[in-house]
């Protein structure tokens, strides 16, 4: 079978430069992620393996080898396998003396075993350091890179709290909630059954005037959804607008003719024609 490589991009300036070699037990999801993590971030990463020959889907650069001769490359092991497979570990321990294990490992219920994984692992292995560490970082957060909660903060000067932000997602929040609230309630009232029992005068303000303010609250919700990059050049992806500024054209339209057409000037004279003036009259 052809082997599947991914590419390495480096992570930092620094990562040119080559650091220790670190060895990882285990080419699953987790051990992947980490490893073309700590490739990115210069460290050379040598895999243990079952199956040295069939491993696919690694990091370009890695070295896979079988779990005793990936052993002896480095003083590091990140053990990236399941606890329910450690037993092997034992036949390995005359390699594994003086290194340190570094236990990744979670099970899938608390207190599922009398002692925790990494006792475990030291036991097997007596003369190994144990440590744990990543444990609580998933595989996906890895792959994912710095798009989740556990990234990492980036140390600036300047306060990192943004007021306008706040505003404008508390602002996004708000809007939505109440515009969604007031459009189920049009829909509730045009239902006949609910229709039927208000009289013209409710009708005509619930689906006139609350139609109007629900147009204008999810008119405001997608246009503060833009905020600062609404007409940003380089938000225009194939020159064209994004999707949700397509989507305001027609709502902004009627809001527009809406507003010229409640300005008094033209509602005086669109009242006076609809009881009958005309401009030429005689009578
Ligand atoms: P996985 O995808 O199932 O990979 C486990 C690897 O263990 C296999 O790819 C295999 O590698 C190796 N292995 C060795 N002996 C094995 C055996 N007898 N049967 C099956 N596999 C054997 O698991 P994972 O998601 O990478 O998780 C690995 C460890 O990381 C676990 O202890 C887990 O608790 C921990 N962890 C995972 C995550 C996560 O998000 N996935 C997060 C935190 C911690 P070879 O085929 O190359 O030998």
């Amino acid at each position: 079978m052809e082997k599947t490589c991914i590419d390495v991009l480096p992570l930092t300036m620094n990562s040119s430069e080559k650091q220790e070699v670190v060895c990882i037990f285990g080419t699953g999801d987790f051990g992947r992620s980490l490893g073309l993590k700590m490739l990115q971030c210069g460290y050379s990463i040598v895999f243990g393996s079952r199956n040295p020959q069939k491993n696919n889907l690694l990091p370009n650069g890695a070295e896979v080898l079988s779990y005793s001769e990936a052993a002896k490359k480095s003083d590091i092991i990140i053990i990236a396998i399941h606890r329910e497979h450690y037993d092997f570990l034992t036949e390995l321990t005359e390699v594994l003396n003086g290194k340190i294990l570094v236990d990744i490992s979670n099970n899938l219920k608390i207190n599922q075993y009398p002692e925790s994984n990494a006792e475990y692992l030291a036991q097997l292995v007596p003369g190994a350091h144990v440590v744990k560490a990543f444990n609580t970082i998933s595989a996906w957060a890895l792959q994912s890179g710095a798009l989740d909660a556990s990234r990492q903060a980036i140390l600036k000067k300047e306060n990192p709290f943004s007021t306008s932000s706040a505003w404008l997602s508390d602002s996004y929040v708000a809007l939505g909630i109440l515009g969604f609230f007031l459009f189920v309630l049009l829909g509730i009232t045009s239902l006949p059954s609910v229709s039927n029992a208000v009289n013209w005068r409710e009708f005509r303000f619930v689906q006139s005037k609350l139609g109007y303010l629900t147009l204008i609250l999810c008119t405001a919700h997608t246009l503060v959804y833009g905020g600062k990059k609404f007409l940003s050049p380089s938000n225009l992806r194939w020159y064209l607008p994004a999707a949700y500024v397509l989507g305001l054209i027609i709502p902004c339209t009627m809001l527009v003719i809406k507003f010229v057409l409640i300005m008094p000037c033209v509602d005086n004279t669109l009242t006076r024609i609809r009881q009958g003036w005309e401009r030429n009259s005689k009578h």
